[in-house]
């Protein structure tokens, strides 16, 4: 290797980037983080605000003290162990801080280490629940089309997003697919209660991310729609999978949106915020009566396996521990509120003095605006340019979102709220209305 090479170079010549076309590359290189504390993420020359969390995970900021000192504390007791014939305490008091703060009959939790997997365990786990309940025939899964849990064949065959799953619908499982909630709420119920009504002998389990629809666009649906999804699976006799890997952990203004709702479902999926984005990290939560579906004697045939070497990860249960106990020695959701209050009356002060912004909508600390820009991959090119003002944009289809961690303050809001107007103000092609 050249000793004169930079690290960019090298990073080009041995990495494989995530969801990037590596050519793009070609014109704007990747960007090297040197450190990072709080919201600013520090390059080598610039600094940007982590206006996405850094994919959706961090709540408490970069370099937090407390999840630090928490690592620092367990790397000295140990690192990984396995976890079937193991145990130890970070998964015990992560467990039960988990069973006290969601639904109360979410009872048992089952470590994994994303939300792929997190969705992976739920699936398999509906599927051998009924099996187990002497039930087999119940093997069919539904999903709302504009939903996203993962991109891991089993999850991708959940998910209603084309641009991702497109390309391989002959290895994926057929789910049945119901229209896209955030479009119309009212026909996806219906279509959801005929397809019940037509099959429930046949499904296994409804999948849905409440609330908000992330990858697929940040789009939102109410509590109330989600409470109505759960009252007819309980009707049919169908389990719910709930997907809260994005929404978990007061994202949106709520600690869970299942508690917001008053709905427990029969699968809980965690992870992203889990460990404020600083260890992989995933669980699927259930209820007793799901875990005793599968307590029997070993000849019974019941076991539940699957399993993945780094279950319970001893340094992401405590990572979880600290960010769980840091978010709650907070009153995060009047600071949420407020933080929400500000977000959505300076985007909609951007939607009304631009006219090619509009859509807007906005859940926590989430917000969300349709751009209608011309010329050509023009979101892509806003988002290069985007860097230049400190943000970290990453659209979604004709979608540019923000995406805070909870700690951003009311100032660093209308910061970053500024810079977005910088960035727009410098587009060509639009006048103000
Ligand atoms: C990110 C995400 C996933 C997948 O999580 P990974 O850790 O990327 O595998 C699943 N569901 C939702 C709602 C997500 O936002």
């Amino acid at each position: 290797m050249a000793t004169f090479s930079s690290p960019i170079q090298d990073d080009l010549a041995v990495n494989w980037h995530p969801f990037m076309q590596m050519k793009d590359f070609e014109t704007r290189p990747p960007i090297r983080i040197v450190s990072a504390k709080g919201l600013r993420l520090q390059g080598e020359d610039h600094w940007y605000y982590d206006t996405i969390s850094s994919w959706w995970c961090n709540l408490l900021g970069h370099g937090h003290p407390a999840i630090n000192e928490a690592l620092r504390h367990q790397l000295d007791q140990f690192g990984h162990i396995m976890f079937g014939n193991f145990t130890h305490d970070p998964a015990i008091q992560l467990s039960k801080r988990l069973v006290s703060i969601t639904p109360s009959q979410l009872t048992r939790v089952y470590y994994s280490d994303n939300g792929s997997t997190a969705i992976e365990v739920a699936c398999k786990m509906a599927l051998h629940y009924w099996r187990n309940k002497g039930e087999p025939q119940k093997n069919r899964l539904v999903a709302f089309d504009g939903s996203y849990h993962g991109d891991t064949i089993g999850a991708m065959s959940l998910g209603g997003v084309h641009q991702y799953n497109g390309m391989f619908g002959s290895v994926m499982f057929d789910a049945m697919s119901l229209p896209n909630p955030s479009v119309n709420e009212s026909r996806a119920l219906d279509e959801l209660h005929r397809v019940l009504q037509a099959s429930s002998h046949h499904i296994a389990a409804v999948s849905i991310e409440p609330l908000l629809m992330g990858a697929g666009g940040m789009t939102l649906t109410s509590l109330d729609f989600y409470y109505q999804v759960r009252q007819l699976t309980h009707q049919y006799n169908v389990s719910l999978i709930s997907d809260e890997v994005a929404t978990g952990f007061g994202r949106t203004g709520h600690l869970f949106v299942s508690t917001a709702a008053g709905v427990c479902p029969d699968y809980l999926c965690l992870s992203k915020a889990l460990t404020n984005g600083q260890f992989p990290l995933a669980v699927t939560m259930t209820t007793d009566e799901v875990f005793s579906a599968f307590y029997d004697d070993f000849e019974a045939g019941k076991t539940f396996y699957h399993g993945h070497t780094f279950t319970a990860n001893p340094l992401g249960c405590c990572i979880a521990n600290a960010t769980i106990d840091s978010l709650m020695a907070w009153d995060w959701a009047t600071h949420v509120a407020s933080l929400h209050d500000a977000l959505r009356q300076g985007m909609q002060a951007l939607v009304d003095d631009y006219d090619g912004l509009s859509n807007l909508r906005t859940v926590g600390t989430v917000a969300a605006m349709d751009v209608d820009l011309p010329g050509h991959r023009a979101l892509f090119h806003l988002a290069q340019r985007a860097f230049d003002h400190h943000l970290v944009l990453r659209p979604l289809g004709n979608s540019v979102y923000l995406f805070l961690p909870l700690v951003t303050t009311l100032d660093e809001c209308r910061a970053i709220l500024g810079h977005l107007r910088d960035l727009f103000r410098g587009c060509g092609g639009w006048h103000q209305s």
